[in-house]
C-alpha cells in the first residue's frame, strides 16, 4: 500500500475535544450493552443511542454517512449479528440466546469524532464464539500496544494479524482501521494485517481508530443487497472490537475506554 497522504497531528485543544468525544462514546456503548438480551430487536439499540446523543448535545458520526456513491447510512449505531461483520442496519430482528452482537458507534463532539466497537454475547454462547470474542479483543490490544512513537505504521496491523491468526482465526482484509479527528475516516488507512517495519513513523498527537474484524472461517466478505451489511462469505461468525487511541510520548492512551469498557 502507499502512504502518500499526510497524517494529521492533533493540537492539545483538539486532543481535549477528542477525549471528551471518546468518553461520550464509551458511556453510551456501556448503556447499549445493558440492553443486549434475547428478545430485544436491534432497532432498540438505535433508538437508545439516538436519544443518548441528543440528550448530550452531540451529533452522530454515522447517520447519513455515504462515501463513494453508497446510499446514506440510515442509522446512528451499526448492529452486526453472528455472520455479519460490520455495518449491519438496525431492524425489527430480535436477538436470540447464543447470538453474538457487534455494536459500532461514533459521535461528534464540537467537530471531533470518537469511534468504538464491541462484540457482546447474547445470553450464553458456544465455546468457539467465546474464543472468537476474546481473540478479537486481544488482537485489538496487541495493535494498540504498538502505538508508540518511533514504531512504524505497519507494526500495528502485523501485531493484530499475528494475535488473531495465532488463535486460529482469520482477519478481514476488505475493511481497515483509520485516522480519526475532524473527519471520521482520515489518513492513514490501517490494515489489520501485513509485514512489520513499514510506513510512516508513529508520532505523538496522531489519533487512530484500530478495529480488527476477525472471522471463524476464512477472511472473504460478501455484501448484502442493502449495500451496507458485510457478511462472511462462508457464513461463519465474525467479531469486531474498536477503540480510538491517541499516541503520546509515553505510549498509547485509549480515548474510548472507561471503567467497565472492553
Ligand atoms: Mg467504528
Ligand atoms: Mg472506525
Amino acid at each position: 500500500m502507499t502512504y502518500g497522504e499526510r497524517i494529521p497531528i492533533k493540537t492539545r485543544r483538539e486532543v481535549e475535544l477528542m477525549r471528551e468525544a471518546g468518553q461520550h462514546v464509551a458511556e453510551i456503548l456501556l448503556e447499549l450493552r445493558e440492553l443486549a438480551e434475547p428478545g430485544i430487536p436491534t432497532s432498540e439499540f438505535d433508538r437508545v443511542a439516538t436519544e443518548a446523543i441528543e440528550k448530550r448535545g452531540l451529533e452522530s458520526s454515522f447517520l447519513h454517512y455515504g462515501p463513494g456513491g453508497l446510499p446514506p447510512y440510515p442509522a446512528t449505531v451499526c448492529v452486526s449479528v453472528n455472520e455479519e461483520i460490520v455495518h449491519g442496519i438496525p431492524s425489527s430482528r430480535e436477538l436470540v440466546e447464543g447470538d453474538i452482537l457487534s455494536l459500532d458507534f461514533g459521535t461528534i463532539n464540537r467537530g471531533f469524532h470518537g469511534d468504538s466497537a464491541v462484540t457482546i454475547p447474547i445470553g450464553s454462547i458456544d465455546e468457539e464464539s467465546q474464543r472468537l470474542l476474546e481473540a478479537t479483543r486481544d488482537a485489538l490490544y496487541a495493535g494498540v500496544e504498538q502505538m508508540v512513537p518511533g514504531n512504524r505504521l505497519s507494526d500495528i496491523g502485523h501485531a493484530v494479524q499475528t494475535r488473531a491468526e495465532g488463535a486460529g482465526f482469520s482477519v478481514v482484509r476488505q475493511f481497515v482501521g483509520h485516522g480519526v479527528g475532524r473527519i471520521l475516516h482520515e489518513p492513514p488507512q490501517i490494515p489489520n494485517y501485513g509485514r512489520p517495519g513499514r510506513g510512516p513513523r508513529l508520532q505523538p498527537g496522531m489519533v487512530f481508530a484500530i478495529e480488527p474484524m476477525v472471522n471463524v472461517g476464512d477472511e472473504l466478505v460478501r455484501m448484502l443487497e442493502d449495500e451496507w451489511t458485510a457478511v462472511t462469505a462462508d457464513g461463519s461468525r465474525s467479531a469486531h472490537f474498536e477503540h480510538t487511541v491517541l499516541i503520546k510520548d509515553e505510549g498509547p492512551e485509549i480515548l474510548t475506554r472507561i471503567a467497565g469498557s472492553h
